[in-house]
């Protein structure tokens, strides 16, 4: 049986969760940020057969009806409300290959996927990041992303760590709560957008003194985590500066594995631009288009593929695109393309084969590389690179870039100028689009590039 819930991040959701599976169940968590549409996707596609409700989102679900029961719901802690801490009840290992959660991918691509992750997955997952993060029971973390973003959730239940919620992500009450007198969070985990809105906080809205008092308070942190999309240099020096020398720990992962890629615990073994090296009990590695295994002597690029304990079992549903993710051998094809450099071994992310891999004139361009040196101009807040079809070129590459301050004229000759001593020439954009506002991100903070090239280069027809 399936249920699913809709919970804010709460203590009620985690008993949501494992009320599911103490009574056999499948847990369908659903996202509180997703229009009623995509909570009906998810219901529907998981065929969830329950959906239980906290009352104060019942509105969300109020227009969608099927084959399926609701029960509106808040549990008892309900009186904790205020207070956002909670111990956590403790997971013990089941190790079983049952079904446990059914997880929707972020829709980055395309429609979001169920991915289906046992008992086994859950725990293999938990496991070996509290092994290379040093999850503890001493361990508090303040949780700002949405909760069907596993692993810090798992790990804290699984390790018995103490999380506070926070139902949505707010950079005033994250600061704060960090310069309160209380100093005893000991982990923060986040996209690269979060950290990006926490240091325009910092330095928009904090006056002098409290900015002293903020940079002080981020030595609580044994360490400081981004992941879920690539994390520009730029903002990885700004945010050690203005932490007073938190050196962010960049991991890779996806919805279908947990995580793979991990730097360094150690903050010497972290190194830029880099996800480095692949967790405890996970195997990963490259494969060039040419089906070979790239060898760990040279630095061609390859897609990631990955094999463990953690990998999903399968998409929900969906056994054809199951069986084209995995490998005869067993190996999941993650889609994502990657280099390994042959001194440290560490793995460089260059992005999803099916979009960020620009194909130009016979050269493949990673349009995350070319995103990392336009992040560091001064005048541009955001920039996503896109391959823009072209019947001479194959793709030409195309900049939409935000500019930081809305009445600076970024110039394509400009962008190129900057960009010629670090890039390449044939990786230089050769169209420009600029966007007065936000770049459209998801919950997760990525853009969906497929959509972003329709509209910022629509084909001229
Ligand atoms: P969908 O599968 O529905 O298109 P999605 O792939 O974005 O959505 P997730 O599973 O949440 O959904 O995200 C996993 C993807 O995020 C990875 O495949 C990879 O492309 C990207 N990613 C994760 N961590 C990093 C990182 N450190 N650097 C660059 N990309 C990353
Ligand atoms: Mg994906």
């Amino acid at each position: 049986m399936r249920v699913a819930y809709l919970y804010p991040n709460g203590y009620d959701y985690v008993v949501a969760q494992c009320a599911v599976w103490a009574a056999g169940g499948i847990a369908v968590p659903l996202c509180i940020t997703h229009p009623p549409t995509e909570l009906e996707y998810a219901i529907k596609d998981s065929q969830s057969s329950l959906v239980l409700v906290h009352p104060q989102l019942e509105h969300m679900t109020s227009s969608i009806s099927g084959q399926f029961d609701k029960i509106v719901y808040a549990g008892p802690q309900e009186q904790y409300k205020e207070n956002r801490e909670f111990e956590m009840p403790r997971l013990y290992p089941m190790a079983t290959s049952r079904r446990a959660l059914i997880i929707y991918t972020s829709g980055t691509t395309g429609r979001p996927k169920g991915v289906v992750l046992s008992h086994a997955n859950i725990e293999a997952q938990a496991q070996s990041l509290i092994n290379a993060w040093k999850w503890s029971d001493k361990d508090k973390i303040l949780h700002v992303l949405p909760l069907h973003h596993l692993h810090a959730l798992i790990c804290a239940l699984y390790a018995g760590a103490t999380v506070e919620m926070l139902s949505k992500f707010d950079a005033m009450y994250v600061w704060r709560r960090w310069t309160s007198s209380t100093r005893d969070l000991t982990l923060f985990m986040a996209v690269p957008t979060i950290y990006s809105k926490l240091i325009q906080f910092y330095k928009t809205s904090l006056p002098p003194d409290a900015q002293l008092i903020a940079t002080e308070s981020c030595s609580q942190f044994r360490v400081m985590i981004s992941g879920s999309a690539s994390l520009p240099v730029p903002l990885r020096n700004e945010w050690k500066q203005i932490s007073g020398g938190q050196v962010l720990l960049e991991r890779y992962g996806m919805s279908e594995i947990g995580m793979a890629l991990s730097n360094g615990y150690e903050v010497e073994k972290r190194v830029e631009g880099t996800v480095g090296l692949p967790l405890p009990g996970v195997k990963v590695r490259l494969i060039a288009d040419d089906g070979t295994n790239v060898t760990e002597e040279v630095d061609t690029p390859g897609e990631v593929q990955v094999k463990g304990p953690n990998v999903f079992k399968e998409y929900w549903n969906r056994p054809e695109a199951t069986a084209k993710e995995f490998t005869e051998d067993g190996w999941f094809k993650t889609g994502d393309t990657a280099i390994r450099e042959p001194s440290t071994k560490m793995y460089r992310i260059l992005g999803r084969k099916s979009v960020d891999i620009i194909k130009s004139g016979g050269y493949k361009i990673s349009a995350l590389e070319i995103e990392r040196e336009l992040l560091a101009h001064p005048d541009i807040a955001d920039v996503a690179i896109v391959g823009v079809e072209d019947a001479e070129w194959g793709q030409r590459v195309g900049a939409v870039v935000v500019p930081k301050h809305s009445e600076t004229a970024i110039t394509l000759n400009a962008l190129r100028e900057f960009a010629k001593d670090r890039l390449a020439s044939y990786k230089l954009p050769t169209l420009l689009k600029l966007y007065d506002d936000a770049l459209p991100r998801n919950a997760m903070g990525k853009v969906n590039k497929k959509e972003l090239v329709k509209t910022a280069f629509p084909p001229k027809n």
